[in-house]
């Protein structure tokens, strides 16, 4: 028989932002599914209403676009498994759920919100300051293992409200294999009976979860680790409702860890760095918290950062291409234990894609920030040669801007305290006599100007390395930026004459 297709899927909720943790979640299904040549599927997971945010699906497909990890299938895609929303496939459920209780394997249960915190303040104690709905709990309850069939069936005839829940079995060791976990076993009995389907119609995750795997042929499930403890519940549906045939293999991918704990959006704040793929507005706060992509970072940068938070090709490289993650990840690579975020190698991660990328894929975005700063830039050609030269001194897309400002705008402030304590009327000399020959250089090219400073610096008897700084510092502004015959050659003769100009008067000043 021929090895079925593979199929693997994203399941967000639309809640709020998008978390690394969840972009890496989305790149290791990715990643493992192109290099089969399988499908990856997205799947929006908003059954739970009171969590709907408005706004947050349409982001996280925004964020996969930026990241350049499509989806095969989703609710904007399309495809063949739809629909892709779980409160659209909200009738899909229920017959299920019913099958369940049909089965003896889940129950109708009536009780009222003041009846489960009576339960739970009565059992409160010490050592259960929690106490949950389970095997020592069920039979004291209000569902149909104690009241009589006949009355269940009233109950249910006249529409009062009810949950379905899951009847965990007493004392069953539920084992998987996971393929980074290998062999996992639970206690069943230390499961409580999760609801399966809520009292307004719709299902839980742990239902919705098993029955959209099942009906949309998923192959492998790549989820975080926070979900390890509810595979219990999730065999045992597979095992319920479908006899475990075409289960999924599951896989749940390490924790990624901040300065304390799991890395959460707060670290973010406290730290400062970006948590999330991008921007995200919670309207509902007023809160805006930065992304990746606008901190600075390229996607090709954040893909591969998060590639390498739990997973290597077994050798020292740590720079790898989308293309050269499909062709080299493995999930047997995947480590266990949960991996440490760090900021700065983060940015390390951008530097050297910054370097390694021509301009050209990233101009557009730097030139949005030059915009938005205020400075208009007419000539492209003129602008990617700036880029070019200046690409090896910025971390992150926003440090362009610094490093390249003054090629745009003539600077208005002049580190003129390094420049004076060492000026002498005869650097004042030089400077005009270079200007004078600057004026009448016919070839305007870095050597040409080159040749000419360096030719009148022996005229003059100065060192050509004691006037080097103060023209940077003519030209820049500042103590930075590539070689000054370079910024020259770029800024053009009129240009470089008055700005050496008008820092004269300020250095004789
Ligand atoms: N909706 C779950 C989440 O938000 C999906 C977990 C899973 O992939 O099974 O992470």
């Amino acid at each position: 028989m021929a090895d079925k297709k593979v199929r693997v899927r994203f399941a967000p909720s639309p809640t709020g932002g998008l978390h690394l943790g969840g972009v890496r979640t989305v790149l290791y299904n990715y990643l493992f599914a192109k290099q089969l040549g399988g499908d990856f599927i997205v799947r929006i997971e908003d059954t739970d209403q009171t969590r709907f945010v408005e706004g947050a699906e349409a982001y996280i497909f925004k964020c996969l676009e930026w990241c350049g990890l499509l989806p095969d299938e989703s609710p904007v895609h399309g495809g063949q498994y739809g629909p892709y929303r779980q409160s659209e496939r909200k009738v899909l459920y229920k017959k299920y759920a019913e099958e369940l209780v049909a089965n003896g394997y889940a129950y109708y249960a009536f009780d009222t919100p003041e009846e489960l915190g009576k339960m739970r303040n009565d059992l409160k104690t010490d050592e259960n300051p929690s106490p949950q709905y389970d095997g020592n709990v069920r039979m004291k309850m209000r569902n149909s293992l104690t009241i009589a069939a006949a009355e269940t069936d009233r109950l249910l005839k006249e529409g009062t409200l009810h949950v379905v829940r899951i009847k965990m079995p007493d004392h069953e060791t539920i084992s998987f294999t996971d393929m980074i976990h290998q062999e996992v076993s639970f206690d069943s009995s230390v499961v409580d009976d999760k609801v399966l389907l809520k009292a307004d119609g719709m299902p839980t995750y742990h239902l919705a979860v098993v029955v959209d795997d099942y009906l949309m042929k998923i192959t492998h499930a790549f989820r975080g680790e926070e979900w390890l403890s509810s595979a219990p519940v999730h065999i045992l549906l597979w095992k319920y409702l479908f006899g475990l045939e075409n289960m999924p293999q599951w896989a749940h991918l390490p924790l990624i860890m901040g300065p304390s704990g799991k890395l959460s959006k707060r670290d973010g704040a406290k730290y400062g760095f970006p948590v999330f793929a991008m921007n995200w507005n919670d309207k509902s706060k007023n809160e805006l918290t930065e992304g990746f992509k606008e901190r600075g970072f390229l996607p090709e940068a954040f893909i591969n950062l998060l590639a390498v938070l739990g997973w290597n090709d077994g050798t020292e490289q740590e720079i790898f291409s989308l293309d050269e993650l499909i062709e080299k990840f493995s999930i047997d690579r995947v480590h266990k234990a949960g991996a440490k975020f760090d900021f700065e190698k983060a940015k390390w991660f951008n530097q050297e894609w910054i370097k390694k990328l021509g301009v050209e894929n990233y101009g557009l975005r730097v030139k949005e920030y030059f915009i938005s700063r205020g400075i208009e830039i007419t000539d492209d050609a003129y602008f990617n040669k700036v880029l070019e030269l200046v690409k090896d001194r910025c971390i992150l897309l926003t440090d362009f801007y610094e490093q390249a400002g003054y090629f745009f705008v003539a600077a208005s402030q002049w580190d003129t305290e390094a420049v004076k304590p060492k000026w002498t009327d005869g650097k004042t000399a030089f400077f005009n006599e270079f200007c004078g020959q600057l004026n009448a250089l016919a070839d305007w090219d870095t050597s040409s100007i080159e040749t000419i400073f360096k030719e009148l610096a022996a005229t003059h008897a100065i060192k050509p390395g004691e006037l080097q700084l103060p023209m940077r510092i003519m030209l820049v502004g500042g103590k930075f930026g590539p070689a000054v015959f370079e910024i020259a050659s770029l800024i053009g003769k009129e240009e470089t004459v008055a700005r050496i100009k008008k820092a004269l008067t300020i250095f004789n000043a």
